[in-house]
């Protein structure tokens, strides 16, 4: 735990209450964020994440891609790595947090600093160990139809050459019983992706459901851990990108901040 914890604190920028960061907007550019995504399997962390990692300029940390391609390197983890997340099951806490300070301090020489973590801290006990190490500024928390959830991962695929994201599920929930309806298109991969698209290996119907089984035990208690800190924002995913991003921009008072970017660049 020593290693991270000189690696966090090092990387650690100002404290600040979400309602304070909130207030003020556009970031200042001295100082980096330090935010948190929580949310189920397929809800999309990584695709909003990575977005606002690129608008803020700093590093997207996905701890799920970071037991992927320990995964990928056949290295001594593999293949007790192997065999947890084809069960849908969760990492332990000592290789999970062994590989985020591997992270934090390849990030650190590359003169890194601010993150968006991703599917970290996803139990009590890591969110602890994080609490105790540095300050995170805001925890959002996404969220969607339940239904969605299942297709969402079932429709996932990745392209094996450039990393991409994308989704061939197209979704439409009808609105019933004072419920809201949503429609998603599917997110398709440009021409020369198309052949390259991978489906993760945990990606299948019986993992996909311990995995949503295994959030609600172990990383729903999370939340609340954060709601009663006052640092949860609760973010409903009205449908699609086009939809939810700007919808989301607004929530955290960054609308007028991807605008001033976008003339500046
Ligand atoms: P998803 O959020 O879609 O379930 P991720 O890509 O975040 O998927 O994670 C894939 C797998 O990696 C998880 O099912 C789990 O086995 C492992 N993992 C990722 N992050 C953590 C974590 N913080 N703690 C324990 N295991 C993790």
């Amino acid at each position: 735990m020593a290693a991270i914890t000189r690696l966090v604190k090092r990387t650690s920028s100002l404290p600040c209450a979400a309602r304070r960061f909130l207030s003020q907007a556009p970031p200042h550019k001295e100082r980096n964020v330090q935010w948190v995504f929580l949310g189920c399997p397929g809800v999309g962390k990584g695709t909003y994440a990575s977005r606002l990692c690129n608008l803020l300029g700093v590093p997207h940390i996905a701890t799920g891609d970071l037991v992927r391609s320990e995964l990928a390197s056949n290295g001594p983890l593999s293949s007790q790595l192997s065999e947890i997340v084809n069960q849908g099951k969760l990492v332990s806490d000592e290789i999970i947090i062994s590989l985020l300070s591997k992270r934090l301090a390849d990030g650190e020489a590359k003169g890194e600093t601010g993150f968006i973590l991703d599917g970290f801290p996803r139990t009590i006990k890591q969110a602890e160990i994080l609490e105790g190490v540095t300050d995170i500024d805001l925890v959002v928390n996404l969220k969607i139809q339940e239904e969605a959830l299942l297709a969402k991962c079932l429709g996932r695929r990745i392209c094996n050459q450039c990393g991409g994201n994308f989704n061939v599920a197209s979704i439409s929930i009808k609105g019933e019983n004072g419920r809201s309806g949503m429609v998603m298109a599917p997110l398709l991969p440009p021409a020369h992706c198309m052949s390259k698209l991978i489906t993760r290996s945990d990606d299948t119907e019986a993992v996909v459901k311990e995995r949503l089984r295994i959030y609600s035990e172990k990383s729903q208690p999370v939340e609340e851990f954060y709601r009663s800190r006052g640092k949860l924002l609760e973010f409903n995913l009205p449908g699609g990108i086009p939809e939810s991003w700007p919808k989301l921009l607004q929530a955290l008072n960054l609308y007028d901040y991807e605008e001033k970017q976008s003339v500046a660049a």
